[in-house]
């Protein structure tokens, strides 16, 4: 009975790895194409600034519309781009869009505002990276200073030396960094210390769990203190209230991002959005105040 049930158990294992092998090789198939008929796009999610009431940029999101599936979220499919060497296309593809839409804000008055973008370890330690981004810089005529690297603990951590040189290059072109998931990762402060990062995003578990959990609390002020004392600037993701926003108000954090603001607004949202912004250039009032 038992070794039957053990031989069952390791056939039902061998079908599902095979199952799971297939529907990856179908998810990476579909990538392929993805790319190149036009399914991807990027969504931008306004960071507003908690000291002036205005905005003061966007986080570029990359969405994938699946022909039959719908919207892919992220989280289902960049971990399968980056395992192939997809990932590196696709990058460059969303700081092209990226170049596109920064030309776009400055075309409509929307200037220093700041462009931030994710990318990953694999992209990061391609050798022609920062010729690369360069390049397309200089085609569409754009300040490096108006981009923002969002990078994971994981990737500093994962080829440290390359990384740093990689970061110095980038760097030295103007280019800004920001460590995204804060408090997530494996980095010890030591990297942090040498790593030329000038943001610090906390991650959005901390932030969502601030109101009723004493330690994330206890996290998310102690980072912000910290960061400050080190003479970089904080950013706290997954705003969804009021009373979020109020407590990081407190704090002094600098910049917030959440639903609470606003979603990452899809291409048509926007323009209209930033037609808004144009005309108040001021967030809007209710929602940096209470509203009863
Ligand atoms: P991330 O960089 O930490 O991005 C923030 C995520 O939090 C986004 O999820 C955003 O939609 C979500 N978010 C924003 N405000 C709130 C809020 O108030 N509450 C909650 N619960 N969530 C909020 P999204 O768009 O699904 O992206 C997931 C992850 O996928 C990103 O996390 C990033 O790590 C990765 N990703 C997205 N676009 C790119 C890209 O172009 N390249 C790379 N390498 N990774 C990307
Ligand atoms: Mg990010
Ligand atoms: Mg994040
Ligand atoms: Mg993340």
């Amino acid at each position: 009975q038992a070794k039957n049930n053990g031989r069952n158990s390791i056939v039902w294992f061998n079908d599902r790895m095979s199952a799971e092998l297939a529907s990856r090789l179908q998810l990476e198939a579909e990538l392929r194409q993805a790319l190149a008929q036009q399914q991807f796009s990027l969504s931008f999610q306004p960071q507003v600034s908690l000291l002036t009431g205005r905005l003061a940029g966007f986080e570029a999101l990359l969405r994938w519309q699946h022909p039959e599936r719908g919207t892919v979220p992220p989280d289902e499919f960049i971990s399968v781009l980056e395992q192939t060497q997809l990932m590196v296309e696709v990058g460059y593809w969303v700081f092209e869009r990226c170049c596109q839409q920064a030309q776009t804000f400055t075309a409509l008055g929307l200037t220093d505002c700041v462009i931030a973008l994710n990318l990953s370890a694999t992209q990061f330690l391609q050798p022609e990276l920062p010729l690369r981004f360069a390049s397309l810089l200089k085609r569409y005529q754009l300040s490096a200073s108006l981009f923002e690297l969002e990078l994971t603990e994981s990737t500093l951590v994962s080829h440290v030396s390359e990384t740093l040189e990689v970061m110095h290059q980038l760097k030295a072109q103007g280019f800004r960094f920001a460590i995204d998931d804060f408090g997530t990762g494996y980095s010890s402060l030591n990297y942090l210390k040498q790593m030329p990062v000038s943001t610090i995003k906390i991650d959005k578990g901390f932030v969502l769990g601030m109101l009723d959990n004493r330690s994330d609390y206890q996290i998310v002020a102690s980072t912000i203190a910290m960061v400050h004392k080190l003479g970089l600037q904080v950013v706290a993701e997954g705003v969804e209230s009021f009373a979020h926003l109020q407590l990081l108000q407190q704090h002094q954090c600098d910049l917030v991002q959440g639903y609470y603001l606003a979603r990452p607004l899809p291409q048509q949202a926007l323009a209209a959005f930033v037609q808004q912004q144009v005309v108040q250039q001021h967030w809007p009032a209710a929602l940096l105040t209470e509203v009863v």
